[in-house]
């Protein structure tokens, strides 16, 4: 029956996650309060701040890098602490413009992604390197 159905995705092609927390002059207090209590919370890597819109996001955003171990409780946790902020999930997989768009999940209100800006395929991302030092339960 289901002859022509292509194989699922493996999980095991989600090389990380990353999360990208927009903010605009209204917002941008918030969004460094959130990037406060990630580091005090989660093992991940805290990108710089892009006040300027960068390759394929529309607003000034930082990137949160992780750990696929780290999703299941980062990203319910941003699901009750975003506030105003929008944050658009995404999974590392070789193909940047899916993983913007067709595989991506956002929390908060939708923005738009640029995919003209993005690669079909692309290689690997290299393994993580965490930069904070959590000290307190999420
Ligand atoms: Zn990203």
């Amino acid at each position: 029956m289901a002859g022509t159905r292509p194989e699922p995705h493996r999980l095991s092609a989600i090389a990380s996650f990353h999360a990208h927390v927009y903010y605009d002059q209204d917002t941008h207090r918030e969004a460094e309060e959130l990037r406060h209590w990630i580091g005090e919370r989660f093992v991940v890597t805290l990108g710089r701040w892009h006040d300027a819109p960068v390759g394929p996001h529309e607003r000034a955003m930082y990137q949160v890098a992780f750990a696929v171990e780290v999703f299941p409780v980062l990203v319910p946790w941003l699901m009750l602490n975003h506030g105003r902020l929008s944050v658009l999930v995404h999974p590392n997989t070789t193909q940047p413009l899916a993983d913007h768009t067709e595989y991506a999940l956002w929390i908060g209100r939708p923005l738009g992604i640029r995919g003209e800006k993005l690669l079909e395929t692309a290689e690997a991302e290299l393994p993580l390197i965490p930069n904070t030092t959590p000290s307190l339960p999420a």
